[in-house]
């Protein structure tokens, strides 16, 4: 097949392609405000994507049979790319029938989704991959090995340090998954069994990583009093492996800690100016949103499994110690009026409410209801743990790319964090465009160019000819999260059309679930 590199304008001088080897004409978008993911001041122009690829930028002729789309007054730029999701694990996981269209994300505009994260998710890459393919997916994925799984599948739920057979095995996993083209490695420090790792363990892991260019991705020890020793141990961690650090929705949690994003930055800036990679990403929200057990209960009653942990509540010795420990995290988090019910299955009815209203309406104690769900075996929550100071200093930075730390939904009882329907829609519609807490440049930015160069992913995160055709148009006038805290299955508004890897997923505002033009992509390993 004959045909020139397709990197120019002149390409599209040459008559109208009629051949039948010839791709079929494609789209050509004409006179959007395009943001083209670099940062840079916005310009109106055309866009022409043919097959997969977008062939041409700028001022673009006629393309004969080409479906042209009027992008007068709207917004085009590159698909959102999210660094953190757990479209792997939560809600209906990425791999199932229900997840596999991801509508969620999509609607935002967002077309890649990292899993892997916090250290949880599929420790087998290639199967997880083939996986993928197999089903076809609403938008792409990539992956990052996650040391939790990895740590699980080798030594349980298990309170110690591995023996050097376990940390050889656990580094085999690891070197595994980068070879099938995971993008390097997650941990989730405040989650079992990662809770359990010293630094040490998670260095030569780490080490694994960097051989194949990886980067270090975490959920740190430590988001509140000790956020800045855990930072330096995410650093510690990225010298020790030779690979980049990315701090996971950073943020700084709990009343007593508000403020502590400067000093965060700061050390942070330090770090990057003496030539260390470190980034950050972050949702735009002052709630976070993770299980009551890792809010409230302390790593070292966590052990084993779910029989062991009512057995050690039983415990005439350790019960009392563990029940006042809990009841002490509660109080830090003014008794439960900041912790809202996300998910819990024994009694829907508590979904939505805090833990203080459930005990007012039950005529119980907070921390009765705690010990009650978590007998259970849990829930999930939505903890009001955050600043908006905090938020908008870590957004207003360079480095720190978006994230929603979210799953796939689809509309339910549960009543989870709206970051999932809204990160994207709320960072640039309320933080930019309402706001004017930063530029739509940068909120663009941040979503897009950022997370492609973190990845180390070339070919995607800027609209440029020969990239991949991820592409989303929003009217900016609209193009707000309609999810909240109480009614979180609400898709944005003012979505236009949404491309991935060539294919309108969204068109004029429709989704089309059928549309699963998804790819998983590999990282190319060393
Ligand atoms: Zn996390």
């Amino acid at each position: 097949m004959l045909r020139c590199v397709i990197c120019s304008l002149a390409f599209l001088a040459v008559p109208a392609f009629s051949r039948a080897d010839e791709p079929a004409p494609g789209f050509v978008i004409r006179g959007a405000t395009i943001h083209d993911g670099t940062g840079k001041a916005p310009f109106v122009g055309d866009v022409h994507i043919q097959a997969d690829k977008i062939v041409a930028v700028g001022k673009i002729g006629d393309v004969k049979n080409a479906r042209t789309i009027d992008g007068k007054g709207l917004v085009l730029c590159p698909g959102f790319i999210d660094l953190h999701t757990h479209c792997d694990t939560g809600g209906p996981s990425i791999t199932s029938a229900t997840g596999k269209p991801n509508k969620n994300y999509i609607m935002q505009g967002c077309t890649t989704v990292v899993t892997g994260n916090c250290g949880s998710g599929p420790v087998d890459a290639a199967a997880y991959f083939k996986k993928l393919e197999a089903g076809g997916i609403g938008s792409n994925v990539i992956h990052l090995a996650p040391h939790n799984s990895i740590r699980a599948q080798v030594m349980g739920n298990a309170n110690r340090i591995p023996t050097a057979e376990e940390q050889q095995k656990m580094e085999a996993l690891m070197d595994a998954a980068m070879k099938a083209g995971a993008w390097g490695m997650a941990t989730g420090l405040i989650y079992n069994p990662g809770t359990y790792a010293k630094t040490e363990e998670i260095v030569g892991l780490a080490k694994v990583v960097g051989k194949h260019d990886g980067m270090y991705a975490s959920h740190i020890r430590n988001e509140s009093s000790g956020l800045l020793a855990a930072i330096e141990e995410a650093l510690a961690i990225g010298k020790g492996g030779n690979c980049r650090v990315h701090i996971s929705h950073i943020k700084a949690s709990g009343s007593s800690n508000f403020g502590m994003s400067n000093r965060a930055v700061a050390l942070i800036e330090n770090a990057r100016k003496s030539g260390t990679i470190i980034t950050a990403d972050q949702y735009p929200y002052i709630a976070s949103s993770t299980s009551l057990r890792a809010t409230l209960v302390p790593s070292k009653y966590r052990e084993g499994n779910q029989a062991d942990f009512v057995q050690r509540l039983d415990d005439p010795t350790i019960g009392p110690k563990m029940k006042a420990d809990i009841a002490q995290a509660l109080d830090g988090r003014a008794g439960g009026k900041k912790i809202q019910i996300a998910r819990y299955s024994k009694n829907p009815k508590w979904q939505g409410k805090t833990i203080s209203a459930i005990a007012e309406a039950e005529k119980k104690e907070p921390i009765d209801i705690v010990l009650e769900i978590e007998r259970a075996g849990g829930a999930g929550i939505v903890n009001f743990g955050m600043s908006e100071e905090d938020v908008r200093v870590y957004m207003k930075q360079t480095w720190v790319a978006t994230a929603s730390d979210g799953s796939i939904h689809t509309p339910g009882d549960t009543v989870p964090h709206p970051r999932s329907y809204g990160t994207f829609p709320r960072k640039i519609g309320k933080y930019a465009i309402d706001d004017g807490i930063i530029t739509l440049e940068h909120a663009i930015y941040t979503s897009t160019g950022l997370p492609a160069s973190i990845l180390k992913l070339k070919d995607r995160g800027t609209i440029k000819p020969g990239h991949y055709a991820d592409v989303v148009l929003f009217d900016a006038k609209t193009f707000r999260d309609t999810a909240t805290y109480d009614k979180p299955h609400q898709y944005p508004t003012g979505i236009r059309w949404v491309f991935v890897n060539g294919s309108p997923v969204v068109a004029d505002g429709k989704h089309d679930a059928k549309v699963l033009a998804g790819r998983a992509l590999k990282h190319e390993s060393k």
